[in-house]
């Protein structure tokens, strides 16, 4: 065959993948596969693991081996030409898994035989019960009229959330103010001061003008020294498509946001749940309500104290600056001097002790010392840019146990941020030996000249945390793709090994490890070590009520709603506020209107997660300490109950395991500097 994304090659050819191959490739696959599913279904009357649920593995493994090198590509080298074909089979693959999810023969089949257990392992079983749970949730159970409403709810809530976002982001275009005295713009940095004369050019007039996307509003409300500024964008900002401020009322996401609510109910309700909050929980690791609303009181009751201790140092720190009240919009500003002047560390300061080369292998030693892998160069592996490196796993007895390719560096075409996607997963069958591969891919700035890249310590973080993804998915043990590496993972629990790793980026004894002066050659000093943890816990507990205001208050108006009373929004904010909060918004402050999160992204009921996860991660990462960061049982016990299980088992059950108990928040109150 012609065409590399249709090759069954080990890994995938990048330097052959043209873009004209992409919409063939995919078509011809998805054309083959409805034709090979339509013949299981008519051959198939007796269901079993290698008849039935093997051949369709197999249909997945095909699509994903052509789709994930294209939205990778995509993604990390993009063109005009890749991106309109990978739009134009985006649209054909969902189609696809639509009719999947909706075929009511393929549903019966598993069914029949999950219900008939014939020769299943436990493993099998889970998989097919998470097979079997999505189908329930996709509405396919209910009787005909209950259908029809089911879909038609699914389609107005998909189109009320673009919308949602959609008013957003207009509005947010809409405003915008013109400076024309640079007097105004007094405190910001120069950098700022030029983006706002840029977007003036770009509109051909003089002066500057300022808009509230994020670049600028964030910067702004840090360090305008003018406060009249500071108050009129915060006011635009916090209005953002609502029904107050100085937008446009055809904007307004009011009426959106309450339908949303009504309709997720509805839906909730039709698939046997009381509400949406229950539903939003089928799938996640919390096991009730009433144990995500504990928690975060739990969390709310440990910080409260601290958190009006941060405002008064802030407010103290305000009135020797001659400032008797502060408002909303005084609050990043104070906040970022008093940082600057008693716990700031720059950022170059910190950045000549990370060397690219000294962190990442720095990494991989730590890793084989806890886990007990190898990690290995490989060169002569086809890739999408010259900069991008591809490594081995090997596992104690020198066995090949996965892949991984590492892309560290910003630039041109490639979508910013940093993430862990992969290629495939393990699947080991009695035809097949399938071993995990992973792409992990960050943003860092590139080396200059010949110099190793300089790495800050957020960059080193970021590392740390994507290498934890790659990890949970390249030491599975599990042979079944579905429940193998992070699939089938609870979502509130699939940043635990993430955000475990970041752990090891403040601990002394690895920063020794993953640190080197590129002049100096010697590791990051203590002293340092302790002024970027005061900096990085500065204000944390009204940091952590912030959080914990956001998740509380999305989780109650999906438990309360009411659909005689309506949503009650701003009424159930206020009440979370007397719980939560230490700082009170002006009456005038619209959040909801554009807590995107919730109303048009996947956190519905599920902001919680955040903490959730960092809760867990605290908590496993704490046993390292007790024990030693290197010590190889506890390392052992983390990879057997967490890394190799992927979502083999219940989240809350292998953390037991591997725990011995529940999760405690003490541990993560301990390293966000909380005491109690
Ligand atoms: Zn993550």
């Amino acid at each position: 065959m012609k065409n590399p994304l249709l090759n069954k090659t080990d890994l995938p050819e990048f330097e052959n993948i043209q873009s004209s191959h992409i919409e063939p490739a995919i078509e011809f696959i998805l054309q083959e596969n409805r034709k090979k599913i339509k013949d299981l279904i008519t051959e198939i009357k007796e269901p079993t693991w290698e008849n039935f649920v093997e051949p369709i593995d197999e249909l997945d493994e095909q699509l994903t081996r052509a789709w994930s090198p294209v939205s990778h590509m995509n993604s990390v080298v993009n063109s005009d030409d890749t991106r309109s074909a990978y739009n134009a089979c985006l649209q054909k693959i969902s189609k696809y898994i639509t009719e999947f999810s909706q075929n009511e023969d393929l549903y019966k089949l598993y069914k029949k035989l999950f219900h008939s257990g014939k020769n299943l392992n436990t493993h099998q079983t889970r998989v097919l019960k998470l097979i079997l749970d999505d189908f329930y949730l996709s509405g396919i159970d209910l009787p005909d009229d209950k259908k029809k409403l089911f879909k038609k709810n699914r389609q107005l809530l998909s189109e009320l959330s673009s919308k949602f976002s959609e008013n957003v982001l207009d509005c947010s275009n809409e405003w915008s103010k013109k400076i024309t005295d640079l007097k105004d713009l007094e405190g910001l940095p120069q950098s700022i001061v030029d983006l706002a004369k840029q977007n003036a050019q770009e509109k051909n007039e003089d002066g500057w003008i300022i808009t509230l996307d994020q670049p600028l509003y964030i910067p702004i409300m840090q360090y305008s020294d003018n406060r009249k500024l500071r108050e009129e964008l915060y006011i635009a900002y916090n209005t953002r498509a609502s029904n107050d401020g100085p937008h446009d009322r055809k904007f307004d996401n009011s009426q959106i946001m309450e339908q949303i609510l009504k309709l997720r109910h509805e839906q909730a309700q039709l698939l046997g749940f009381n509400n949406f909050a229950e539903l939003s929980l089928a799938k996640k690791m919390a096991s009730s309500a009433e144990e995500v609303l504990d928690f975060l009181l739990q969390l709310t009751q440990k910080s409260k104290l601290q958190a009006e201790r941060e405002l008064l140092e802030l407010r103290n720190f305000a009135k020797t600056l001659g400032l008797e009240s502060i408002e909303a919009w005084d609050f990043a500003y104070f906040s970022e001097k008093l940082k600057k002047e008693r716990y700031k560390i720059s950022s170059e300061e910190i950045r000549p002790f990370f060397p690219e080369d000294k962190v990442v292998l720095g990494m991989f030693h730590i890793m084989s010392k806890v886990f007990q892998v190898e990690f290995e160069s490989v060169d002569k592996v086809q890739k999408w840019h010259q900069d991008v490196k591809f490594f081995s796993i090997k596992n104690e007895n020198g066995e090949l146990i996965a892949q991984f390719y590492l892309d560290l560096y910003a630039r041109a075409k490639k979508q910013g941020g940093a993430w862990m996607d992969t290629f495939v997963g393990r699947r080991v069958t009695t035809k097949v030996n399938q071993l995990p591969v992973a792409y992990i891919t960050c943003n860092f700035s590139p080396p200059v000249g010949k110099n190793n890249a300089l790495l800050n310590h957020d960059e080193v973080e970021t590392l740390f945390h994507e290498f934890g993804h790659g990890l949970h998915h390249m030491l599975t043990k599990i042979n079944y793709p579905s429940i193998a590496g992070i699939n089938g993972v609870a979502w509130d629990a699939v940043e635990l090994p993430s955000q475990f790793m970041e752990n090891f980026c403040w601990n002394p004894e690895a920063l020794k490890i993953i640190s080197n002066h590129y002049l100096e050659n010697k590791p990051i000093p203590n002293e340092m070590i302790k002024k970027m943890e005061r900096a990085k816990n500065f204000q944390s507990a009204i940091a952590m009520l912030r959080q914990i205001e956001f998740s509380l208050f999305d989780f109650l108006i999906h438990k309360e709603f009411d659909p005689k009373m309506g949503g009650r929004i701003y009424e159930i904010l206020d009440q979370v506020r007397e719980q939560t909060a230490v700082i009170f918004p002006p009456e005038i402050n619209r959040f909801a209107h554009s807590f995107s999160h919730i109303f048009s992204g996947g956190y519905a009921a599920g902001y919680y997660s955040y903490k959730w996860a960092e809760v867990l991660s605290a908590d496993a990462f704490s046993l390292f300490e007790e024990k030693g960061i290197f010590d190889t049982d506890t390392g052992k016990l983390f990879l057997e109950n967490i890394l190799e299980m992927g979502g083999s088992s219940d989240a809350a059950d292998l953390f037991k395991n591997f725990r011995g108990r529940n999760p405690i928040i003490e541990p993560l109150l301990r390293y966000s500097g909380i005491s109690q």
